[in-house]
């Protein structure tokens, strides 16, 4: 059937011709697609014309806001003047040679991390994530250890969907039916505290915890087979999971004494959504590699960067008259549209101190959060860092006990906020709603949204107290 040629509305032609990412098909065939028409600042406008607080910034990346002229006008020179132009063979372009030294300058100077050498582009963080395991895998090839191929990440990971980067990812969901993860890849504990310790365990305890179990593998499989380890330096999709204070120092020294790579996934994380440019500044990390990809553009055009160190790019080097050109890369690596309008961007977080006012807005909305919904009978912690939190469901407080498994609270919860015009994401692994708005959102849409969410959890509480019961 030719949809254009009949006379169909936008949602039919929709539930007949498009296939959407990360999506029941049964939801989209019975209700139909929400189309988004329109949006500036922290606010966006559906084809109904309601007005949506969005709380999400997208899918975390929109750090800058909607509607930025400015991006819009630097995409629009970079078009005209070299529309499209391949990095592959030395061939370069200035936007990119430029955003490259930014990106560098950036991590070695705001985020405490001198020893990064150089970058690749790519378009996506799943990219930017199969970039680092195929480097890894690279770097002990021709280091002359092919045995030290293995991966590790963690439950609750979220590093993209494609073979490499979905298998690295640890949530389950993601797994089903795609013959995933891949052999190679193993998961670690995951560190969240207030879901997984056990009766009575510190958090310090928990942390040693989760420390010992990453030691565990590291000794069943033999550290001669373990070439890195991946993490978000807070876990976004898994739940907005802050690590306990001393997680990463210890994990580090491990990786260290094993000669692990450190992969910080910072797709999420960087470009200020911690209040810090990075979360390695944040956590005091000492990556080997460092992915990033969303806010580095604010989504405005699909970037996606990989930061290697020198110890790895020193190899690479070394071993390049052997190796012959390294053969990764992408059509799209260093799209000069896509550089100008990175630059544009970075230019607006840091003419706005955008990264500072997360620090201090973050705390601020965090606040509010707990003000007005700590004491709701279903919301069993509410936690965050910078402008990233979450609000994590439970149906009996004192015991934290999860709702059953399929009760969903969270995807009502963010139903009833849809519909009070509040944008907040229900995540797929333990039962969160994510909060993670533009960084640049005022403080009146920042309480206009927590008014508005919290009036969905009011609305949620009759629908909650059954599904508590289950
Ligand atoms: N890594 C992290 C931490 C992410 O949150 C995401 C996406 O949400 C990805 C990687 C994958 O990025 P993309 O969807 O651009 O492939």
């Amino acid at each position: 059937m030719n949809v254009a040629k009949a006379n169909f509305s936008l949602e039919e032609m929709d539930r007949l011709s498009v296939f959407h990412p990360v999506t029941s098909i049964a939801d989209q065939q019975k209700n139909g697609p929400i189309i988004y028409t329109k949006a500036e600042g922290a606010r966006l406008a559906d084809h109904h014309g309601n007005d949506l607080i969005d709380f999400g910034a997208g899918l975390w990346c929109v750090n800058v806001g909607y509607g930025r002229s400015e991006i819009a006008g630097a995409a629009v020179n970079a078009m005209q003047e070299l529309s499209y132009a391949h990095m592959f063979g030395t061939a370069s372009n200035e936007a990119t040679i430029r955003l490259a030294d930014r990106v560098l300058s950036l991590l070695r100077e705001r985020a405490g991390a001198p020893h990064l050498a150089r970058v690749a582009f790519g378009t996506s963080g799943s990219d930017a994530n199969d970039t680092a395991y195929k480097l890894v895998i690279y770097y002990n090839n021709l280091r002359g250890k092919p045995r030290k191929k293995k991966v590790i990440s963690r439950l609750g990971g979220y590093h993209g969907v494609t073979y490499a980067s979905g298998s690295l990812t640890g949530i389950p969901a993601y797994h089903v039916a795609f013959d995933m993860p891949i052999e190679g890849v193993l998961h670690a504990a995951c560190p969240h505290h207030y879901r997984f310790a056990e009766d009575g365990e510190g958090e310090q305890e928990f942390c040693d915890r989760m420390v010992a179990d990453l030691t565990g593998i590291i000794e069943r499989e033999g550290a001669d087979t373990i070439a890195a380890f991946i993490a978000e330096p807070v876990m976004g999709t898994g739940g907005v999971v802050v690590p306990p204070p001393e997680y990463f120092a210890k994990v580090q020294a491990l990786l260290d004494r094993h000669d692990i790579l450190f992969i910080a996934d910072e797709v999420i994380t960087g470009f200020g959504r911690t209040g810090e440019w990075f979360g390695t500044g944040t956590f005091r990390l000492k990556p080997d590699i460092v992915t990033m990809a969303k806010g580095i553009t604010s989504a405005y055009f699909p970037v996606s960067a990989t930061a290697i160190s020198d110890r790895m790019w020193k190899v690479f080097e070394e071993n390049s008259p052997k190796t012959g050109a390294v053969m990764h890369g992408f059509t799209y690596s260093g799209h000069p549209v896509g550089s100008a309008v990175a630059m544009a961007n970075i230019d607006i977080i840091e003419r706005e101190g955008l990264v500072e006012k997360c620090a201090a807005d973050g705390p601020y909305m965090l606040e509010l959060l707990k003000e007005r919904l700590a004491d709701h009978p279903y919301v069993g912690d509410i936690r965050g860092v910078g402008l990233m939190m979450g609000i994590e469901f439970v149906a009996d407080r004192a015991t934290r006990r999860p709702f059953a498994t399929g009760a969903n609270p969270h995807r009502l919860a963010a139903k009833h906020a849809t519909a009070r015009g509040v944008l907040t994401r229900a995540l797929p692994y333990i039962d969160v709603n994510s909060f993670s708005p533009p960084l640049s959102i005022s403080r009146g849409d920042i309480e206009e949204g927590v008014d508005r969410y919290t009036a969905a959890l009011d609305d949620a509480l009759p629908a909650l107290k059954n599904l508590s019961a289950q």
